[in-house]
């Protein structure tokens, strides 16, 4: 996962980004970087960590320009290497650019090991370097049906020709010297808004919450397969694919990843993210004396179910807030570690009582058990874990950094298995029905990670068997 954000005629684009990038900070905190251009040159500032340790002010200072983007990533193709830290900037004989991108490719390997051969030499180990490299080597025209605006001739054929030889998800900002440019994977994976302020500024981010930060109003989605460009000329857009795809919306943003202030495919996910939990409460309606969240993925679901069931809503565990979050470094042992640094039980709560406790979802198990040990040495009666999502049994290829399937719990045990290998009293699971009606199943969405329907894959992973 990762978010992305953009800005078009603005003074202070580089200090707008850097805000837009610290409300979208959950996105990803192993490094971020910001891109701006004054109309002539390209001038960058990355680092690892998050944004306010990577960007200072002097940094601001000398990012002069009024067109921006930026990026917060956390490493889901590539690994952390400081390499792969984003945007990535190039300059091709089409002119220079920045990129940065959130999603996933499921066919950049094969795509690398073409460039590759033919002699491309990559200095990153991610997936997005891919697009550089295609759109620097691209040399087909637009597809016939596309009419184009002449400050776009010399740049987004590359674009279009990229879009068709990429699959995968991909949300991406592209600054040129005097332009910027959105991109959605035809399936609309990742989210991606567009916003405006009252001095006629324009924004492109990941969520609407990057948005509400700098004053700026939301005016829509980025839609599925467009491709939106906004420079001196105006906003206009294009739609590479002649035929839509049907749209494969992440399920999952709605159930962990996106902040709960965020408007994300035209839904609320405050909204939605309270439904499942109400939904919880009419699937598993159980006798308990409190419901406690596992803050803060858990918040809104606990709260949906205690509404339903008049059980009272507590909060029995406190929650840390300088730590980061428990799943976003990548090695075990710190894995292990954070969730009891995170976590610690209110004994007043929970002495002597039925508990049942909500989270979003169960992965790796590793949260779960040890709430359970915890709620346990605090003295709870009886612990009913509910889980605001179905068992997520295949892992994410569009973004969202699940395990492989070894060390997905639900992959290879069953609810009953994975109770007692939490030690809670009992384990349920939100139905996908449920999951679905809930967030309106009408809108399209990839649910790949519960049901192992993937809506794209490379001929490679069937190979693989995956
Ligand atoms: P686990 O301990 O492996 O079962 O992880 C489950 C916990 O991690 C839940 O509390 C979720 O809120 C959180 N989580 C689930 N998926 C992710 C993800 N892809 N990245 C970061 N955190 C996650």
């Amino acid at each position: 996962m990762c978010g992305v954000f953009g800005v078009y005629n603005n003074k202070s684009a580089a200090e707008l980004t850097f805000l837009g990038l610290h409300a979208l900070q959950h996105r990803g905190q192993e490094s971020a970087g910001i891109a701006v251009s004054d109309g002539y040159d390209i001038n960058l500032k990355l680092g690892q960590g998050i944004v306010t340790s990577v960007v200072k002010e002097n940094d601001l200072r000398d990012l002069r320009g009024n067109i921006s983007i930026g990026h917060v990533r956390y490493s889901t193709a590539g690994g952390s290497n400081p390499k792969n830290i984003q945007p990535f900037f190039a300059h091709f004989y089409g002119g220079s650019f920045a990129i940065a991108h959130n999603g996933n490719l499921v066919n950049a390997d094969r795509l690398r090991r073409e460039l590759e051969e033919d002699g491309a030499i990559f200095r990153s180990t991610s997936d997005t370097e891919v697009f550089v490299h295609l759109i620097a080597r691209s040399r087909q025209p637009a597809p016939p049906h596309i009419n184009l605006h002449k400050n776009d001739e010399d740049f987004l054929p590359h674009v279009f020709e990229v879009m068709k030889r990429v699959k995968g998800a991909y949300s991406l900002v592209i600054l040129r010297e005097k332009q910027l440019i959105a991109v959605r994977d035809p399936y609309g994976f990742r989210p991606l808004v567009l916003g405006k302020n009252r001095t006629g500024s324009y924004f492109v981010a990941s969520e609407t919450c990057a948005l509400d930060i700098i004053d700026a109003e939301y005016l829509r989605d980025i839609n599925p397969g467009e491709v939106l460009v906004i420079d001196d000329a105006g906003i206009r857009s294009y739609y590479p694919f002649e035929f839509p795809e049907e749209p494969k919306k992440c399920i999952f943003e709605f159930v962990y990843f996106a902040r709960p202030d965020s408007k994300i495919f035209k839904e609320w996910v405050y909204q939605i993210r309270k439904e499942f939990g109400r939904r919880l409460a009419k699937e598993y309606p159980i006798e308990a004396d409190c419901v406690i969240p596992v803050l803060d993925s858990g918040l809104l679901a606990a709260m949906g179910y205690s509404e339903v069931s008049g059980i009272p809503f507590e909060i029995g565990l406190i929650r840390n807030h300088y730590v980061g979050r428990s799943f976003i470094q990548p090695a075990q042992e710190i894995r292990d570690l954070s969730v009891r640094l995170k976590l610690n039980p209110v004994r007043q709560v929970i002495e002597g009582k039925r508990v049942i406790v909500v989270d979003d979802s169960l992965v790796r198990g590793t949260t779960s058990k040890k709430i359970v040990s915890m709620l346990r040495r605090a003295g709870a009666k009886e612990i009913h874990m509910l889980i605001s999502s179905p068992p997520v049994i295949s892992p994410c290829f569009y973004g969202i950094d699940t395990p492989t399937r070894e060390e997905l719990l639900a992959a290879n045990l069953s609810v009953e298995e994975i109770r007692k290998f939490i030690g809670a009293d009992s384990l349920n699971y939100l139905s996908l029905e449920g999951m679905l009606e809930a967030a309106d199943s009408s809108k399209g969405f990839c649910t790949a990670c519960f049901t192992h329907n993937y809506p794209v894959l490379d001929e490679l992973f069937s190979v693989q068997g995956v």
